[in-house]
């Protein structure tokens, strides 16, 4: 529908010289690009076209999404160019040089709670942002929060919003095609009653939980059994060893996220009100 995309001379792509891999999912590739010109870096998400036919609405989704909201909050990779090819579409973003979540929670075991407690504020400050435009991301997972530098307290950025859609709020609980990532995904996905804002609340309680104890609630030998763990609201904070320091606060948080019935789920906005998170103060003034 939002065919906007301005056919591009083929020499456009001259502009950068792509380097090495960053990344890489299902439809794209994401490589490190230097604009020649200025000699700044970027990352470049290369899409072809081929491995997305008739999927090229996601992507100019993605694009309209992107330009919508990426250079309104400083939590959100950038959007800075796009451009088309016969065979492939590029789209150049801010390069984050600090990796993804889920490698520094995978390097460290798991987070302090005052740590994870800063970073998840931040986070659903940037969700509570993303759907007062009217957009869910439906696929936040700690492989696509970024860090932008290799700091320790560097800003997290969120990236990736192949899967979500522009929405208008009367069609938000309509929209019931199946996505995402099994581990991070909401239960009202799977039983196909429809899936707005609530389920990126449900994904920010599997990424707290993740940062919290290093492994996800609802991991089963099977997809079949991980879904129906969902679906059931499975979980424990078990094992005790890994549980016993963390504190019943940041048990609540989580459980709050973790309402099954979305409709009774809390939002964004009420999650930043929970005393996790509205007491602890955070170590470093992370937006403005
Ligand atoms: P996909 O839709 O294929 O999951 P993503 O946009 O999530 O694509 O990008 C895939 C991976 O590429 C990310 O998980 C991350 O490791 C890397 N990546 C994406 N965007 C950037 C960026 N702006 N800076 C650095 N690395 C990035
Ligand atoms: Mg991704």
């Amino acid at each position: 529908v939002t065919d906007k995309i301005m056919p591009q001379p083929a020499t456009v792509p001259c502009q950068y010289r792509t380097g090495k891999t960053l990344g890489s999912g299902t439809y794209a590739i994401v490589k490190e690009a230097v604009q020649i010109k200025t000699g700044k870096y970027y990352a470049c998400k290369v899409i072809n076209k081929k491995l997305m036919e008739g999927r090229e609405y996601m992507v100019r989704n993605e694009i309209a999404v992107l330009k919508r909201v990426s250079k309104g909050y400083p939590n959100i990779v950038t959007l800075h160019d796009y451009f088309e090819t016969a065979h492939n579409l590029y789209l150049v973003f801010d390069l984050c040089t600090g990796g993804e979540l889920f490698d520094r929670i995978c390097a460290k075991g798991n987070y302090y709670e005052a740590d994870a407690a800063d970073l998840i504020r931040t986070i659903f400050k940037a969700v509570k942002y993303i759907h007062e435009c009217g957009i869910v991301h439906r696929d936040l997972k700690p492989e696509n929060l970024l860090f932008r530098t290799k700091k320790e307290d560097a800003d997290i950025m969120i990236a990736d919003f192949g899967l979500s859609r522009m929405m208008e709020e009367e069609k938000l609980q309509m929209l019931t095609e199946i996505c995402g990532t099994p581990g991070y995904m909401a239960p009202e996905i799977f039983k196909k009653t429809g899936h707005g804002k609530p389920v990126d609340v449900w994904a920010m309680g599997v990424i707290t939980y993740f940062l919290l104890c290093g492994y996800t609630p609802f991991d089963r030998d099977t997809q079949q059994q991980e879904m129906e763990a969902i679906i059931a609201g499975d979980y424990k904070f078990e094992p005790e060893e890994y549980w016993e320091n963390v504190t019943d606060t940041a048990k609540d948080f989580v459980r709050t996220c973790l309402t099954i019935d979305p409709t009774k789920r809390p939002t964004a906005e009420e999650m930043l009100n929970h005393k996790w998170l509205a007491d602890t103060q955070p170590h470093y003034v992370e937006d403005k």
